[in-house]
This record gives structure tokens, sequence and C-alpha cells, in this order.
């Protein structure tokens, strides 16, 4: 029996149609700028968001990373989200190998960083003090997206502050589809975005980093530093094109089925749904029955997200279909909380 995998919309299969365009893809040396598939790839993203350039990197952690390490220096500070995934779940790694401070903001339940907040955390120009030099946001951030008053406010505050401004948006084109407005409009105001092909989009692999050509340069310099010189990677650059060609309305799907499951979870006595936006639903269950939700679900055929968020998430993607959620609202109906 085939899984219901709804841990993450990371475990998406290539289509048929994306192995074909893979296949025929023409590919060069990227690390010597001649991959015609990756420059087609990084050109087209970077017009259709509105930057002057663009990089298409292995992951979204690196793509973050080089965005940090091209904003900051070492001795300098990055404010960011206690819960975002650019602080909690990337290793640390701007810390470890920029040797950039983080200075964590608690979230409101929408994710947005209280803007007086991020103020009060900037620090004064005084030897005592790291070099407050960038504010990274994240949309969707567990599925939510931030508001674009808030995020016309934090671009207000950075200029005013002379701090750069970079968004996290792995999951930007959902949010799109969310706002009902282009892409280009959720990446506007900041001075750079990483967007990752990996995720719900459906690509087996890749990241891109937008920004101006100054810091897509330091960037990419930065890339081959962390061993991120990938050779022929045309054939993962088809793959993105095609993930934007064809994958990016269906988005609308997901997010109704997550809205449909959410729903059909509403009505089982004893679970509780605490969020469903964009393709995230979160589930509260005790503590105490989570090890035999996690086995009967297993049975049953459906893998989930359990323990390491505070609650049960489930992500709707690709390969999950209007049958799949309804087998797992019914597996999920005959467990006993
Ligand atoms: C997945 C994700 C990343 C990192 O992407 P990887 O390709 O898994 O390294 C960064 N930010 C957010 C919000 C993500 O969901």
């Amino acid at each position: 029996m085939a899984m219901i995998d709804l841990r993450s919309d990371t475990v998406t299969q290539p289509t048929e149609a994306m192995r074909e365009a893979m296949l025929r893809a023409p590919v060069g040396d990227d690390v010597y700028g001649e991959d015609p598939t990756v420059n087609a790839l990084q050109e087209r993203l970077a017009g259709e968001l509105g930057f002057a350039a663009a990089l298409f990197v292995p992951t979204g952690t690196q793509s973050n990373l080089l965005a940090l390490m091209s904003h900051c220096e070492r001795g300098d500070e990055y404010i960011v989200g206690a819960d975002a995934h650019t602080y909690r779940f990337e290793g640390g790694g701007a810390a470890v190998l920029g040797s950039i401070q983080p200075q964590p903001i608690p979230q409101d339940a929408d994710g947005s960083l209280p803007l007086d907040k991020v103020e009060a955390a900037i620090k004064p120009i005084d030897p005592h003090f790291a070099r407050s030099r960038l504010l990274a946001l994240e949309n969707t951030w567990h599925g939510r997206t931030l508001e674009f008053g808030y995020m016309a406010q934090a671009r207000e505050l950075a200029t005013r502050r002379g701090l750069g401004l970079h968004l996290d948006g792995a999951r930007l084109y959902n949010a799109a589809i969310a706002y009902g407005r282009p892409a280009r409009d959720v990446a506007a105001g900041f001075d750079s975005v990483s967007v990752c092909l990996s995720k719900g989009l459906g690509a087996p692999v890749g990241s891109v980093l937008l920004g101006n050509a100054a810091l897509i340069e330091r960037a990419r310099r930065w890339k081959k530093v962390t061993g991120g010189g990938w050779r022929q990677a045309g054939m993962l650059a088809a793959a993105a094109m095609h993930a934007l060609d064809h994958h990016v309305e269906r988005l609308a799907d997901d997010h109704a089925r997550a809205g449909r499951l959410a729903d059909g979870l509403r009505r089982i006595e004893g679970l509780k749904v605490t969020a469903c936006h964009t393709n995230m639903v979160f589930l509260d269950v005790p503590a105490a029955r989570l090890k035999d939700l996690a086995a009967h679900m297993t049975n049953a055929g459906v893998r989930l997200s359990i323990g390491y968020l505070p609650s049960v998430r489930l992500v709707t993607h690709l390969d999950i279909d209007d049958a799949a959620i309804e087998q797992t609202i019914a597996a999920f109906g005959s467990f006993a909380y």
C-alpha cells in the first residue's frame, strides 16, 4: 500500500512530465556560469519577482545562509523571529559559518515580529555591541501569510534605521495564491528573497535567492565557499522551470484540500484543530496519546509530522488527492483520543 505522506510538502515525487523536461535540458558547468538552463531559470525568476539578479542553489537553508552572509559581516547581527526557520531550523548556520549574531524576537500568533520590539532591539553604534544590519521575515510562516500593511511598515522601519530586509519566502507562491496576488507583489520591498522550488512546487531539489547584482555576486562567492558549486545543475533547473510553468496555480488545490481536511478533523470528538492556513493543518493531541496515534496512523497508511513541532502537523501537496484526504479523516476518526 502506498503511504499517504502528510509530513511535509518536500516529499513529492517528480511527475513524468517533469522527468521528461529534466532529461532534455541543455546543461553546462554552472561554476563557470555556463549552464544555460540554470541561467534561464535565474533570469526568469529575477524578472518575474522584480529583482536584478538571482542565484539557483541546492537548498533553502543555503539560500538563507548566503543571504545572511551577503548582507552581514563578521560581528554583525540579524534580527529574526524566535520561531523563524532562519533562526531555529538551520543549525545556527549564520553564527557557525558567518560569525553573525542572531537577535531573536518572539513572534505574534500570525508570525509577525512586533516592530516596536524590533526597533528596541537595534543596537547603538558602539564597540560594546554587534552591528544590527538586517531584519529577516518569513512568509508563509507555519502556513500563515503576513499582512501587506505589516510588510510595508517593516520596509519603512528598515529604511529609516538602515537595516537590510530579507524574506524567507520558502513558500512565497503559497502566499501569492492565498492573497490572490502575483508573487512579485509578495516579494516587493525586500532587499533579498529566498524561494524554495522543492516544497509545494514539487521540484526534487533547489531554491533561488533573489537580490540586487552586488548582493547576488557576494552570495555566488559564499555559495562556492560553502561547497554549493554544483556543475551541470541544469537538469534540476529544468525541473524548477517545469514546476513554475505547471505547479503554481494548482497550489490552490492544496489549500482547498487542507481546508477540507481541517473541516473533517474538526468533527472528530476529542481532536482539536489549532490552525489551518494555506497548505498546513495543525492539531493539538494530548501528549500522552501521541505515540499511540502515530502507530495507529502508520497502520492506517498515513504519515504525519509528530513531536518536533509543538503539535501534529499535516501538509498537503502535489501527491495528495481527494481520496487521500478522505482516508486520512477516516483514520483519525477511528482513534480513541
Ligand atoms: C524548508 C524551509 C527552508 C529550508 O529549505 P531546505 O531546502 O529544506 O533547506 C527555509 N525556510 C522555510 C520557511 C522552510 O519551510
